[in-house]
């Protein structure tokens, strides 16, 4: 495989903006100056308001990472974490109501990970720092007030997840749970 070839990875972004049926493709670099090809579409159209509101509500939900995180927990032995948790601020991912323990499965890409640094995007490159700048304030303010509330908050990103990570991430889950544990 050439250098050129592996700089290059096609990532499929949702963009609610983008015209119906009309794929954009946008050119992202980061700071070492690789630049990636990323097909942006939109999602199909809903048939009705329901399976709108559904889609939108459950966007966010049961992504791999996410499923990641769930099987490593009922490994472990915690079966009795909530989904998508809406009585809090920011509806965590995964949710253990009785040890005020949120976990958020962040992607790195969406949420801007300082540990993999993940590149921007050249076009149209004020909307989407605005974007990505808002996701970031966004998880800011809501983490801030779930320890305000007297909440454990655990941001697992999606680099902890990748195959080699797993065990490392599964230790520092069990830490987590260990931790939370109450009398
Ligand atoms: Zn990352």
């Amino acid at each position: 495989m050439s250098a050129q070839r592996r700089d290059t990875r096609v990532v499929t972004l949702r963009c609610r903006r983008a015209r119906r049926g009309a794929a954009a493709r946008l050119v992202l670099t980061n700071d070492r100056k690789q630049t990636q090809t990323a097909r942006v579409s939109k999602a199909p159209a809903a048939s009705n308001e329901n399976v709108r509101k559904s889609m939108q509500g459950n966007k966010r939900a049961n992504t791999k990472p996410e499923l990641l995180v769930r099987r490593m927990l009922r490994d472990l032995g915690y079966p009795g974490y909530r989904l998508q948790w809406n009585k809090v601020p920011g509806r965590p991912d995964i949710v253990f109501p009785g040890r005020k323990l949120a976990i958020f499965v962040n992607g790195c890409f969406w949420h801007r990970c300082p540990v993999c640094n993940p590149p921007g995007v050249k076009t149209h490159t004020e909307y989407w720092e605005a974007k990505f700048r808002r996701n970031v304030e966004r998880d800011a303010r809501n983490q801030e007030a779930l320890k305000h509330m007297g909440w454990t908050v655990e941001v697992i990103w999606e680099h902890e997840l990748k195959k080699k990570a797993l065990p490392e991430t599964k230790d520092r889950l069990r830490q987590i749970m260990r931790a939370t544990e109450r009398p």
